[in-house]
């Protein structure tokens, strides 16, 4: 599932491609993803201009003319792609075709369905309501913030960090990736946390999400970019996916265990 550095890596290799162009149609070819794709979607849609975008945690929009918003969620599937003139050669999984005035497309692309397109002001949207800071965001994602936490829940720090309301946009990649780089267990009670356990999870967690954009997202399930380019993150995983793997510090092998249905991975050396 696209995580914040890829959902941002899309958002970037888009925007210079689709600011300034005008949708002249929006063809919806199914009825629902995770929301319905219905008539208020092309009428919001159809015949304005994109002058921004913008993204919140896993959330991605254009902005419109109107100043709403063009929301997608890439769910655990969607692909937005931009397409030039004739070649928009739309495939059975391609729910969603705009075409822009003047030629191109953007096509979104969802096999599994939990992907998400709506029209919505970013500034009251209900998607965006109960969202946790930005991991980047040095206000706001404070090792105070996160040590306030440890009143509130006994859960897995794993589990914490997964919570879009507690902090927006992380998934099951970058959390791994963010424990191994402080040392902590997955399983790790949020409760038993020291201050300075959550002070090294909060810089882990800025300076890998950083990284992570700055290499273009992880291709891993498929992901590329708005224009088909695949990121670079991937080859940077410590733990993500190397079960039985050397530990890249200790060389004890990784361990996987299953939490909450998903993979964890970890150092059982490094990680306490
Ligand atoms: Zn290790």
């Amino acid at each position: 599932m696209p995580e914040l550095p890829e959902v941002e890596t899309i958002r970037r290799s888009l925007e210079p491609l689709v600011v300034g162009r005008t949708v002249a149609t929006l063809d919806l070819r199914t009825p629902r993803l995770r929301l319905p794709l219905g008539e208020e979607l092309r009428r919001g849609v159809e015949g304005r201009r994109i002058v921004g975008s913008g993204r919140r945690g896993k959330y991605l929009w254009f902005v419109l003319d109107d100043d709403r918003g063009w929301f997608f969620h890439m769910g655990m599937s969607g692909r937005l792609r931009f397409t030039g003139g004739v070649e928009a050669g739309e495939g059975l999984h391609d729910h969603l075709v705009a075409r822009f005035v003047g030629g191109d497309a953007l096509l979104f692309h969802d096999p599994r369905r939990f992907g998400l397109s709506v029209v919505d002001d970013p500034a009251t949207s209900r998607l965006l309501a109960t969202m946790g800071p930005e991991p980047l965001d040095e206000r706001e994602f404070t090792p105070g913030y996160l040590a306030a936490f440890r009143r509130r829940t006994s859960r897995a720090i794993k589990d914490v960090l997964m919570d879009q309301r507690v902090v927006a946009g992380l998934g099951n990649i970058y959390v791994n990736e963010i424990l191994f780089r402080c040392g902590l267990r997955p399983r790790r009670s949020m409760a038993r946390l020291t201050f300075g356990d959550c002070a090294a999870v909060v810089s882990a967690t800025r300076e890998i999400i950083a990284d992570a954009i700055e290499h273009r997202g992880s291709s891993i399930s498929d992901f590329l970019d708005g224009i088909g380019q695949r990121g670079g993150y991937q080859y940077r995983h410590r733990v993500y996916d190397r079960e039985g793997q050397p530990c890249t510090t200790c060389r004890t092998p990784i361990k996987a265990v299953v939490i909450g249905q998903r993979s964890s991975f970890y150092c059982p050396h490094c990680q306490r």
